[in-house]
């Protein structure tokens, strides 16, 4: 097996290198490529493509699916031409992360499209799926496929936090109060933008990706297990940070046969 990581623009605390330092710690067997921003390398008119592609997955209103079709407006397509080419940084969008995905998928190499390589696409551009029985889109921390997509700011915005910080918040947007006094009383229980704590979750997102590719399942049922599909800040910090172990004895033996 392979592992190639490309950088599409991704939150400036996620270090790459401790990234592929980990990998090859853990998985002696496995080869581990870096290789940066998979559009940027392209000619103008490929890149002029994938931007007018990226556009058309924005998401106008959550409670609305988007149409596959859907043509974007001319400085939406110039807007994602910068993004491209590092010139903007990708905030306050939201797009369709399966419809992201599939444009992502298109800069894959024919000849590296396989489970053997795992492709992970690290970006700072929140995105989110719909779901058919809320009838509205819910942000997504990351998406497994090839390439996987695993989003610094989704880590952020998607698994809730605390509920009495929804409840506070709620109070402190009522009386008008600043709400960086209610972000200092929460401090730590939640992963924040520019937290120092950033990478040493995303090993265990990366790790999903490589088990999707081993295994075709990213998850597991254990609480404490890197691999945990959390849903709530609180789980997510203590399958990543917490548990006090890295892997389930299952994950653990299959890394230790398979991968080491
Ligand atoms: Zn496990």
């Amino acid at each position: 097996m392979r592992i190639i990581l490309y950088d599409e623009g991704a939150a400036q605390e996620l270090s790459i290198e401790e990234i592929t330092k980990y990998l090859a710690q853990k998985m002696e067997k496995v080869k581990i490529e870096v290789r940066g921003n998979p559009f940027v390398k392209l000619p103008q008119d490929k890149i002029s493509d994938y931007a007018r592609k990226i556009a058309s997955t924005k998401i106008q209103e959550v409670r609305q699916k988007i149409l596959p079709e859907q043509e974007p407006l001319y400085g939406e397509i110039g807007y994602e031409k910068r993004r491209i080419l590092g010139k903007t940084s990708a905030f306050g969008i939201l797009y369709d992360g399966l419809h992201l995905q599939r444009v992502f998928q298109e800069t894959i190499p024919r000849g590296e499209y396989s489970l053997e390589c795992a492709h992970i696409i690290f970006t700072n551009r929140l995105f989110a799926t719909w779901d058919e029985s809320n009838q509205r889109y819910h942000v997504r921390t990351s998406i497994y496929s090839i390439p996987s997509v695993i989003s610094t700011t989704g880590i952020v915005e998607g698994p809730a936090k605390p509920r009495e910080y929804y409840l506070l918040k709620q109070q402190y947007e009522r009386l008008g109060m600043e709400l960086t006094e209610l972000n200092d009383k929460f401090k730590g229980s939640f992963i924040d933008y520019e937290d120092r704590r950033l990478t040493e979750v995303i090993k265990g997102y990366v790790m999903q990706a490589v088990f999707y590719s081993l295994t075709g399942d990213p998850f597991c049922q254990d609480k404490g297990c890197r691999l945990y599909n959390a849903h709530w800040q609180e789980e997510l910090i203590f399958a990543q940070l917490e548990s006090g172990y890295e892997f389930c004895q299952r994950h653990t033996k299959i890394l230790k046969k398979e991968l080491s």
